[in-house]
């Protein structure tokens, strides 16, 4: 029995290891290590005029994968800019919501939309960089730098 234990033990800290080290070699690739210092504390979605989850941001970073989801209250878009940025965007209509493919097989493609779920790198192309986010960030993480970064052609580095 201790020894199955012991089996366990090492086989968690491998695992744990493993996931610390990929983090760490992704953060690396994406140009933003320090994003690894992010506790995901959230302070910095307190103040983002478009209601972004921005802590998703770091997110992305120091998972080097711009293609992840978050939340947002506040974006609107017209509907053909929805579908033509990402299909499977989330949007909101008369309060339901429905990927930007099927709205656009139902509603007129110059309506404007609420978006409740989008890329991170598409969050970028449509953020006003206000700046407000970073003011928050209790430990003054660059996070206006992720944002620079995406804007340019949607990837890291
Ligand atoms: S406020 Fe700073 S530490 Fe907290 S989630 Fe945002 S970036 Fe991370």
């Amino acid at each position: 029995m201790e020894k199955k234990f012991r089996q366990v033990n090492v086989l968690t800290f491998v695992g744990i290891t493993v996931v610390m080290a990929t983090l760490v070699i992704t953060a690396f690739q994406s140009g933003h290590p320090w994003s690894l210092t992010c506790y995901q504390c959230r302070a910095c979605n307190l103040k983002c005029p478009l209601g972004y989850d921005v802590a998703k941001y770091v997110a992305a970073a120091y998972s080097n994968n711009p293609d992840i989801y978050m939340s947002a209250q506040n974006l609107q878009l017209r509907l053909k800019t929805a579908y033509e940025t990402d299909p499977n965007m989330i949007v909101e209509i008369d309060g339901n919501e429905m990927t930007a493919m099927e709205a656009h097989k139902k509603y007129p493609e110059d309506m404007m939309v609420y978006v409740r779920k989008l890329r991170v790198k598409d969050a970028a192309r449509f953020d006003p960089l206000e700046g407000a986010c970073e003011t928050t960030c209790p430990i003054g993480l660059p996070i206006t730098s992720i944002i620079r970064d995406l804007k340019e052609d949607g990837k890291f580095g």
